[in-house]
Parts: structure tokens; C-alpha cells; sequence
């Protein structure tokens, strides 16, 4: 599984990279001059790659951040999901996030309509799930335990932060060091 985190953060971060630049450059106006410099079929194989990398590692940052919540969707915690982040990385994936969403609310209330504000929304949006992607990966190649699902002496399934088991208060204290 860690492994695989490696490929996943390298996709996730080129796709957040060619997002905030073609983001970027539909805002200066330059989109169409760069993407000119590129024949047609690399133009589509560069979008096709987009859009496809962003389901390649958004499919399974879903199943990590599932999975470090223990498929809790009641009480899903974005903060026990990025535990292994940096606070900078956190607050940059939440920005990311934030921009996404003013970028695509200027698009919706711009007059300007074409296949360029559709560029700039996409883009926009890529950028916040590749982002939020990136951060859900190094999270847990940091700290792998957050994945392992771990148990109380007495069995019951505890959220890897539980000192103490929240079904029969024994402490967990050896359940956090299953494996390593
Ligand atoms: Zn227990």
C-alpha cells in the first residue's frame, strides 16, 4: 500500500502543477496562445490525461479517507484524514480549496461564455482535488498507522487516536503498535 502512495502523490502533484497553470493561464488570456504551440491530438491527450488522473488517484484518496475514519461517514474528520500533514500543506490544500470555489462563482457570474470559462472551471476545480488528493496520500505515507484498523484488548474497533476504548474505556496502549 505505501508502495502505491508514491506514484498516486507524483500524478496528483503534476496534476495539480498543469491545473494551476492552464488555470492561470485563462485568467492572463494566454490559454489559447500556449495551447496553439501544441497540434490538436496532443491537446486532447493533454486533457484526456487530466481528466482521467483525476479520477485515477481521486478514486482511491476517497477509499484512504474512508478508511482512516473507519468507514464512518457520520462522523467524517478531514482533521484525522491529513494528521500526517504539515500544517502549511493543510492550510494550502484548504486555500486550494476555497479558490476553487471563488474561481468557479467569477465564471458563473462573468457575461463571458465559452470553451475557455470551461477550461477555467475545470482547471479550477482540478486543482482542489488534486490537491486535496496530494495532501490525503502524504498524510499517510507520513503516518501509515492512521490506515491500520486498530483494535481495544477487548476487541472493539478504535479510532487510532483513542487512548482509551470509547465502548469499555480499557486503554489501547498496545494497539498502536501493531506492525512496527
Ligand atoms: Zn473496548
Amino acid at each position: 500500500m505505501n508502495i502505491l502512495l508514491i506514484p498516486l502523490m507524483f500524478v496528483a502533484g503534476l496534476g495539480l502543477l498543469l491545473c494551476a497553470l492552464a488555470n492561470l493561464l485563462t485568467w492572463s488570456n494566454q490559454f489559447g496562445a500556449v495551447m496553439s504551440l501544441f497540434n490538436e491530438e496532443l491537446q486532447t491527450s493533454i486533457s484526456m490525461a487530466l481528466v482521467g488522473g483525476l479520477f485515477a488517484v481521486w478514486i482511491p484518496a476517497v477509499l484512504i479517507a474512508q478508511h482512516i475514519n473507519n468507514g464512518n461517514r457520520l462522523n467524517f474528520s478531514w482533521k484525522k484524514v491529513l494528521a500526517g500533514c504539515p500544517d502549511w500543506m493543510r492550510y494550502a490544500a484548504f486555500t486550494i480549496f476555497g479558490y476553487a470555489i471563488v474561481n468557479f462563482l467569477l465564471i458563473v457570474t462573468s457575461p463571458d461564455i465559452g470553451n475557455e470559462q470551461g477550461i477555467k472551471a475545470f482547471s479550477g476545480h482540478g486543482m482542489a482535488f488534486y490537491a486535496m488528493a496530494f495532501s490525503i496520500f502524504y498524510s499517510s505515507w507520513r503516518l501509515p498507522r492512521i490506515l491500520r484498523t486498530h483494535y481495544c484488548p477487548a476487541g472493539h474497533e478504535v479510532a487510532y487516536e483513542d487512548k482509551f476504548c470509547p465502548t469499555c474505556g480499557l486503554p489501547t496502549a498496545q494497539s498502536g503498535q501493531d506492525g512496527l
